[in-house]
């Protein structure tokens, strides 16, 4: 097979702003496998998670290219173990997983089936998907939330908190929410704290957030500080969800004892092959499964919402924040992402003059 690589530039609507800092934008990497006439296609998002940069994501895959161009891309097994080799040097999950979906959307164009399809998965159960509204101050929070909701009409909101100006801040900014969504109806409502809590201002905040509707609070400790969720998990009234704690199936194991749920992102597992493992790992150990992504395009969405109906919770909004998405490929049906028809990813490139 073939590879190949390009850059692509994301523009979002609304910088998004977390506990650890504002985007406004990013780079992807595309990468392109083709054989037997057919092209694949997969996607790099950088992030600070993952430590994946453009420049990262194209210096591995020049590594990787000599000895993947000797492979077909329906030997996934054999691929997964080449780039596992060459870890040494490099091998960012996110560039590993812009390999893998490209396999994955390959085999699917080969067999003439959209990937929910060739794995035999019902759409119509996939879930409602949140989108977010990040962390900002309470009069943006309020235009913002008033802007997602009149343009989606979205039924579930994820708000983030955490914020390093404390607790009232946080506080401030829920209501903003809250109040912004009044006029639209009934909401569901997620916090996300990208770890910006101590053990105690989450024991303070989350009864708080319970007692305001939240379902359900994500990472609320720092990555790195996973034995603090032993004591918050046993006494939580809310559901815990870890996501920059967890990357493969292997977490799953130590951290099932302290959540309730895993939030999995196709740039942290390195793509499906891991994803699939991970949720069958997280189900075997009693664990609830959300998926979510990066500042990813209609690419990588795409590949998200094929594994959609296997898992619980759905968090596949980075798209919908983009003003030059260059692909299509899902469907937003009252409130869901859906995977397309299309043989593979059911994915196209937008021509050039409909991205700006
Ligand atoms: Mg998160």
């Amino acid at each position: 097979m073939q590879l190949s690589w390009e850059r692509v530039e994301l523009t979002k609507r609304h910088p998004l702003t977390i506990s650890r800092g504002t985007i406004a934008g990013a780079t992807s990497v595309i990468v392109s496998v083709e054989a037997d006439g057919i092209v694949g296609r997969g996607e790099m998002a950088p992030s600070s998670v993952t430590g994946d940069t453009p420049e990262s994501g194209e210096a591995d895959l020049a590594g990787w290219q000599l000895q993947l161009e000797t492979r077909h891309p329906l030997q996934r097994q054999l691929i997964e173990a080449d780039i596992a080799a060459a870890d040494g040097e490099c091998g960012g999950s996110a560039t590993r997983c812009a390999v893998d979906v490209a396999l994955h959307d390959w085999a699917g164009q080969r067999a003439g089936l959209a990937l929910w399809k060739l794995w035999g998965l019902d759409r119509d159960c996939i879930a409602p998907t949140s989108l977010t509204v990040g962390l900002n101050p309470p009069d943006v929070v309020r235009q913002v939330t008033t802007e997602i909701l009149a343009r989606t009409k979205a039924r579930i909101l994820k708000v983030k908190l955490g914020s390093p100006a404390g607790l009232d801040h946080d506080r401030d900014v829920f209501r903003a929410a809250v109040e912004a969504a009044t006029a639209f109806g009934p909401i569901t409502w997620r916090v996300d704290a990208n770890g910006g809590w101590t053990v105690l201002s989450a024991q303070i905040m989350i009864p708080w957030l319970a007692e305001h509707g939240v379902e359900m609070v994500e990472q609320p400790l720092a990555k790195g500080d996973e034995d603090g969720l032993v004591a918050l998990h046993h006494f939580s009234v809310l559901p815990i969800f870890v996501d920059e704690s967890v990357s493969t199936a292997r977490d799953i194991v130590w951290l099932a004892d302290r959540v309730d749920g895993v939030n999995l992102k196709l740039m942290k597992t390195g793509g499906i092959t891991e994803a699939i493992r991970l949720i069958h790992t997280a189900r075997a150990h009693g664990l609830n499964v959300m998926i979510g992504c990066m500042g990813e395009s209609s690419l990588s969405i795409a590949a998200g919402a094929h594994l959609a109906p296997l898992v619980d919770a759905i968090d596949l909004d980075s798209h919908l924040n983009l003003i030059n998405d260059p692909f299509t490929g899902t469907q937003f049906v009252n409130g869901r992402v859906l995977p397309g028809d299309g043989p593979g990813l059911g994915i196209t490139r937008r021509s050039q003059e409909h991205t700006s």
